[in-house]
């Protein structure tokens, strides 16, 4: 990849990432007021909800950052658009629409055809089984 277009990459994972950190932290900070302003149970149910939400939204914030972190380090050691499976370059548009992408076009559709003839192995088998008992 063009170190042009590679230095792109670079700052928009980089943006994104500081985006995301300082929205955590703003989070944080309101997270923290509504804590001491607690009155009664309902409150806390509100509270409780509000916790439960911010801490999903949490671990999907981390899974992104983790999957920035992996794409500036793929930049960092010039595996980045390269595909993790078959090693071809993955097209540019593809990055572009989806920058942690790491596999090519025709992996991804080969991936996700596996995973479809694994569920209808999983199905036959379980007709079978069920065949068997009204046997
Ligand atoms: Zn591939």
């Amino acid at each position: 990849m063009e170190t042009q277009k590679l230095t792109w990459f670079k700052n928009w994972f980089e943006a994104q990432r500081e985006t995301l950190v300082q929205t955590y932290t703003s989070a944080q900070n309101e997270f923290s007021i509504s804590k001491d302003e607690l009155a009664d149970e309902m409150d806390l149910t509100s509270y409780e909800l509000e916790q439960s939400m911010r801490m999903r939204l949490k671990a999907r914030e981390n899974l992104f950052i983790k999957k920035i972190d992996e794409a500036l380090l793929r930049i960092s050691d010039g595996s980045f658009g390269h595909c993790k499976d078959c090693d071809d370059e993955i097209d540019v548009r593809r990055l572009e629409a989806r920058p942690t992408a790491t596999q090519c076009v025709s992996c991804k559709e080969a991936s996700e055809h596996k995973e479809s003839i694994h569920i209808d192995g999983l199905m036959s088998k379980s007709l079978g089984k069920r065949i068997t008992l009204v046997a």
